[in-house]
Formats: structure tokens, C-alpha cells, sequence
């Protein structure tokens, strides 16, 4: 069975199609890069994938369930996104906190999970601060520490390394291919940067105008004969 299945995804707004029959199948602990130029349609197919947009035709599963027409919450996933989306006024404790306190998880849980995804991510020392006082790095480190302790079946990046400067981005993809080995937790990876799509990836899928043109190993797509 398939961590994700999709058949047939299609995406409208309005009038005008933007994902033609997307088919997909992701291997459990497998790490999927979408890799294509802006406007191709990278972003709708992962928040489709998210619950964040709808599907207009198709068939979705994660997990062996239907998730078309469930919420974000119930699909398994965890997101980590472009622009970090923390909470501001939060400490850097409350926002890694925030889902596992909405689900109720008893404190003491709650409290030696947030020590583990901290020592693993590095930010043990920066708990107590607000978002705005931490580098760029550091905010995704957060935003990534606050998937990871969801211990979710399956991570969604949508351009997670764009807003950094290059040493950093080098650092941060380094890192995460190294989380990857440790948790190997099911993952699809936008972006548009083809050295993390071919450094990360175990298959790339490469799109154009919201349709599927090629799928394969980052030597397949890049060391063509
Ligand atoms: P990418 O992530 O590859 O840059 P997107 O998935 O953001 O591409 O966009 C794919 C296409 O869908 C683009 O042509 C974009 O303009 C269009 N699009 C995205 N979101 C909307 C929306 N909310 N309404 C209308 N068109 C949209
Ligand atoms: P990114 O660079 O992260 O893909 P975009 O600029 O493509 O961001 O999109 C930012 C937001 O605007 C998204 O929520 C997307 O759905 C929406 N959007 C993108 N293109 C359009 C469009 N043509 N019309 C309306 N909304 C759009």
C-alpha cells in the first residue's frame, strides 16, 4: 500500500485548469520532490494534498483512507511552510507546542516531546524567545520542530529554504535530508531549485504547466544519455 495514492487529480479555479490527472503513488518513507518552474502547479497539488485546497476531481489517499473530504487536521500530514507561519506573540515553546496542546495531549508528554524535537533541531536555547527575536534559520528550524513532534505519517515542505540566504539554505537542506534518514517519515518537497531537488530527492517529479513530465531518480531526470 502507497503512504500517498493519488489518481486523477484535477484542480480548477473557475474556468481555468491548473493540475490535469495527476497521478502520483508515494512509497512509505519515500522523499518526493516536486520540481518545476513558478506557476506550474507545485504548490496547489501539495496544499490539495494538505487539505488546504480543494480537489475538483480525483482521488486522494493518504494512509490507505479517502482524505478528499477531510480536514487538514484528520489527514496525517504536517506542513511546513515557505514563510515559517509562527505565531508571533508565541514563545518558541508554545508555537512547537501549539497542535499537541489543541489535541489535548497531557503537559508531561508534551513537555519531554518538545525536549526531544528541540535537542534534535538545535533549539533548546531559543524556547523561551518570540519568533522575531530568531535568524530566518532558526524560525524554519522552529516551524520544522513544530511538524516533527505531530510525529506525523507524512511531511509536506512547500519551498521550505526560499526566504534564506544561500549558506544557510545549504545548511537547513543538509539538515533536513539528515532528519529524513533519522525519522523516515514519508515526504513531498516543493521547489524550484533543481541541487535540492537532486540532493534530497529520492524520486523527482517534474511538472510543467500543471501536468506530469517526467518522473524518475535524480539521475534519470538529470543525467540523461
Ligand atoms: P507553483 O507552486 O508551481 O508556483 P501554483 O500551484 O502556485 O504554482 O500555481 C499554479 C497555477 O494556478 C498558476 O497559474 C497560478 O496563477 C494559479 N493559481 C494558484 N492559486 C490560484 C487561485 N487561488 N486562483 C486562481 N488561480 C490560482
Ligand atoms: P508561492 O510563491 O509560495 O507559490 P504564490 O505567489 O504562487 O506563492 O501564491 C501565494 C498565494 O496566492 C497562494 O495562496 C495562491 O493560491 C494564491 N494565488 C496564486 N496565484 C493566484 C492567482 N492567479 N489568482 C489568485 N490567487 C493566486
Amino acid at each position: 500500500m502507497s503512504a500517498i495514492s493519488c489518481h486523477n487529480i484535477i484542480k480548477r479555479y473557475g474556468e481555468t485548469q491548473v493540475v490535469h490527472a495527476f497521478d502520483l503513488d508515494v512509497a512509505d518513507n519515500e522523499f518526493v520532490v516536486f520540481l518545476g518552474p513558478s506557476g506550474c502547479g507545485k504548490s496547489t497539488i501539495l496544499r490539495m494534498l494538505a487539505g488546504l485546497e480543494d480537489i475538483s476531481g480525483g482521488d486522494l489517499h493518504i494512509g490507505g483512507r479517502r482524505v478528499n473530504d477531510l480536514p487538514p487536521q484528520e489527514r496525517g500530514i504536517a506542513m511546513v511552510f515557505q514563510n515559517y507561519a509562527l505565531y508571533p506573540h508565541m514563545t518558541v515553546r508554545d508555537n512547537i507546542a501549539f497542535g499537541l496542546k489543541r489535541l489535548k495531549v497531557p503537559k508531561a508528554e508534551i513537555d519531554s516531546r518538545i525536549k526531544e524535537v528541540s535537542d534534535t533541531l538545535g533549539l533548546e536555547r531559543y524556547l523561551q524567545r518570540k519568533p522575531a527575536e530568531l535568524s530566518g534559520g532558526q524560525q524554519q528550524r522552529v516551524a520544522i520542530a513544530r511538524a516533527m513532534i505531530k510525529t506525523p505519517k507524512v511531511f509536506l515542505f512547500d519551498e521550505p529554504l526560499s526566504n534564506l540566504d544561500a549558506k544557510l539554505r545549504n545548511h537547513m537542506r543538509i539538515e533536513i535530508a539528515k532528519l529524513h534518514q533519522t525519522l523516515k517519515t514519508t515526504t513531498v518537497y516543493v521547489t524550484h531549485d533543481q541541487h535540492e531537488a537532486m540532493t534530497l530527492a529520492d524520486r523527482i517529479v517534474l511538472l510543467r504547466d500543471g501536468r506530469i513530465e517526467q518522473v524518475g531518480s535524480p539521475k534519470e531526470i538529470f543525467e540523461r544519455p
